[in-house]
């Protein structure tokens, strides 16, 4: 790798070890997701006038009135993804900047990710390709209602708040795959939802804090 990909300083290898030391002590046990957080620069993803910021904890600004998720909650909602599985297909909602769907591209075969801010999508689609991602196709679309085309998926991540659960992201899920999405108004109930051949199986976990899902695109 060259160096603006392994880091110097802030951005530097060191760094990213402690952001791993860090998601363990928060409670992150999934090796597969610890592994994938580790190989991907973070930095590359946030403006430079922020890549110093980029191993903390905390969400950034990636224009356009939106942000790059805080590590903790990637990690947190691939592991719930995971299941402790490998993920043959997977759909995130809400590309923003990529991050997500690079970490998500190292535990799955083939990633599908939505995002309805045009330029939003050229930003994601310019990052991937600079680390040679190659297994995750980005769509300029309004992902409300989940990607029907490329549907089963064996992981549906939404990463903007929605009021409900739409009933085409349940229908879009393959037997034994999972739902994680952010439930609520102002804050929100980080949602996983199992479909199981019993039916579908919800369980909420902490309080989590997103942008909201927006329909339609611009
Ligand atoms: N996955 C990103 C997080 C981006 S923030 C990361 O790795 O950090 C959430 C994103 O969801 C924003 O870019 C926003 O534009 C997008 N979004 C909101 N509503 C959407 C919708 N209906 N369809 C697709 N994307 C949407």
């Amino acid at each position: 790798m060259n160096q603006r990909f392994s880091g110097i300083g802030m951005t530097s290898q060191r760094t990213r070890a402690r952001m791993l030391e860090r998601l363990r002590a928060q409670g992150i046990t999934d090796e597969v997701v610890l592994s994938a957080m580790n190989d991907i620069p973070r930095h590359i993803f946030v403006d430079e006038a922020l890549a110093s910021r980029a191993y903390e904890d905390i969400s950034l600004p990636i224009g356009y009135g939106q942000t790059i998720s805080q590590p903790y909650i990637v990690a947190r909602m691939i592991e719930l993804a995971r299941g402790g599985q490998t993920i043959s297909q997977a759909l995130e909602i809400g590309t923003g900047c990529g991050y997500q769907a690079a970490v998500l591209a190292r535990v799955a075969k083939s990633v599908h990710s939505v995002e309805r801010i045009a330029p939003l999508i050229a930003k994601a689609r310019k990052n991937l390709r600079e680390i040679r991602i190659n297994n995750v196709k980005v769509k300029y679309a309004d992902g409300t209602m989940g990607l029907a085309e490329f549907a089963p998926y064996n992981a549906i991540i939404m990463a903007a708040a929605a009021t409900h659960i739409p009933d085409e992201l349940l229908a879009q899920l393959a037997m034994g795959g999972r739902l994680v999405m952010p439930i609520g108004a102002e804050t929100q109930k980080l949602t996983v939802v199992e479909r199981t051949a019993e039916g579908f199986h919800k369980v909420e976990m902490g309080e989590v804090k997103f942008v909201p899902l927006l329909g339609g695109v611009s």
